[in-house]
């Protein structure tokens, strides 16, 4: 074993990759955590997450949550189709739970952690890129980018960079949906009441999330027109978003903070082999119609903590350690990756016929409770809802 190898790396200090150094740190562990934005950069990513009510709880565990000054609660979410018969509501009252879910920044969420992760003295190094991790000689080694490149090597990489480092492998189910989300705050007329609206249209999916007094909207297109959309001036956006949406909040009268993301399906799995596991976006990145991306990624760094923590001196990152960690997770993810992408596949063809099973499956919902009770558990808590 190499003089001065870590116990465990973790690449990537996004919210997942925060959330597991936090977790392993409360129990006991001391992961050093690498990270490739300088420590003072500023985060400009303008994305909105929807947490479901097990992440709260996740993170209320860990303390993170108090950090957390304005989440807004989601009590009820409205489901529609343009153009047709059927509509469902989930309500967090019928769940007995105060919420589905809570609204909020990913700069908010982002700060929170890293308040957490400083007050917690995680070791922590910035401006560092990890380039490559492999098993060697019964160890991971990584390298290193940056303005001296140098090798560390541990016991287990946790690669939690978002499937953005260079060394990330091809996706084994992926699927270029061929959308991009324009994402953007507006307010409307009537004020929100927790409500949240999740309306499939021929272009894609319409999600308004209540987050302070207005609403957070992704509005998914094909990326032409999301191009187009884009160039449009505020008045003309929102008269285009008024007739795309329809009245249900009264008249769209402001929006601001307008941004892109593409889409696509990419799932690696967190299984990478000995000595290194991938956890979050880097193990899958999904359409965000239903809201699950961080919501996985959180499940995937806690799992990863707890097998840590309990794994037998000398067995950490061993293949059964991670095998066994692998399996667990596969078992929450491809159901709720298959969900997202029968949802976004199934509500965006204009067959006539996939339109009226659209308004049935919608209408059934709204008339089963337990039909509507299975779909709110599975969102709200993945498997074990
Ligand atoms: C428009 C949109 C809306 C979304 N809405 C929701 C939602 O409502 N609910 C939900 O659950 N999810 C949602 N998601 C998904 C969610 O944003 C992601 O699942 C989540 O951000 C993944 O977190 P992460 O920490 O794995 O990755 P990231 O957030 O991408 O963080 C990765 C971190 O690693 C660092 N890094 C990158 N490369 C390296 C490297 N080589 N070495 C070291 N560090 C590195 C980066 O600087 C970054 O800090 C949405 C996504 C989009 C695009």
């Amino acid at each position: 074993m190499p003089e001065a190898a870590e116990n465990i790396v973790i690449a990537g200090a996004g919210p997942v990759g925060a959330v597991c150094a936090l977790a392993l740190k409360q129990g006991g562990l001391d992961p050093l955590v690498l990270e490739a934005r300088p420590v003072d950069a500023p985060l400009s990513d303008r994305r909105t997450l929807a947490l479901s009510y097990g992440s709260r709880l996740l993170l209320e565990r860990l303390g993170v949550w108090a950090r957390i000054g304005d989440a807004t609660p989601i009590t009820r979410i409205h489901i529609s189709h343009r153009g047709g018969l059927g509509r469902a509501m989930l309500s967090a009252a019928e769940e007995k739970l105060p919420a589905l879910g809570y609204v909020l920044s990913y700069g908010e969420l982002a700060q929170a952690l890293m308040d957490e992760l400083k007050a917690a003295s995680v070791r922590m190094r910035f401006g560092v890129e990890a380039r490559r991790a492999q098993a060697q000689g019964g160890m991971a080694e990584l390298q290193l980018g940056g303005d001296a490149p140098e090798i560390l090597h541990a016991r287990l990489a946790v690669i939690a960079d978002g499937g953005r480092g260079e060394d990330t492998p091809p996706a084994k189910w992926s699927h270029d949906y061929a959308q991009v989300a324009v994402v953007a705050e507006v307010q409307t007329e009537m004020p929100h009441r927790n409500l949240a609206y999740e309306r499939f249209t021929p272009g894609g999916p319409i999600a308004l999330l209540p987050k302070g007094d207005k609403y957070a909207l992704v509005w998914v297109n094909a990326p032409d027109e999301a191009a187009r959309i884009a160039q449009l001036s505020d008045a003309d956006f929102l008269a285009e978003l008024q007739r795309r949406f329809g009245n249900r909040q009264g008249r769209f009268l402001a929006v601001h903070s307008r941004g892109q993301f593409p889409l696509r399906l990419d799932y690696r799995g967190t299984d990478a082999g000995q000595h290194v596991v991938r956890i979050g976006n880097a193990a899958q990145t999904l359409h965000p119609v239903a809201g699950q991306g961080f919501n996985l990624g959180l499940r995937d760094a806690w799992e990863l903590a707890e097998s840590c923590l309990q794994a037998a001196p000398g067995t950490l990152g061993s293949a059964a350690q991670l095998a066994r960690f692998a399996a667990g997770r596969r078992r929450d993810a491809l159901p709720g990756i298959g969900f997202t992408d029968f949802l976004v596949r199934a509500f965006s063809t204009t067959n006539p016929i996939a339109h009226h099973l659209r308004g049935l499956g919608l209408m059934a919902l709204q008339a089963l409770p337990p039909a509507r009770h299975f779909v709110a558990r599975r969102m709200l808590f993945g498997k074990n809802g």
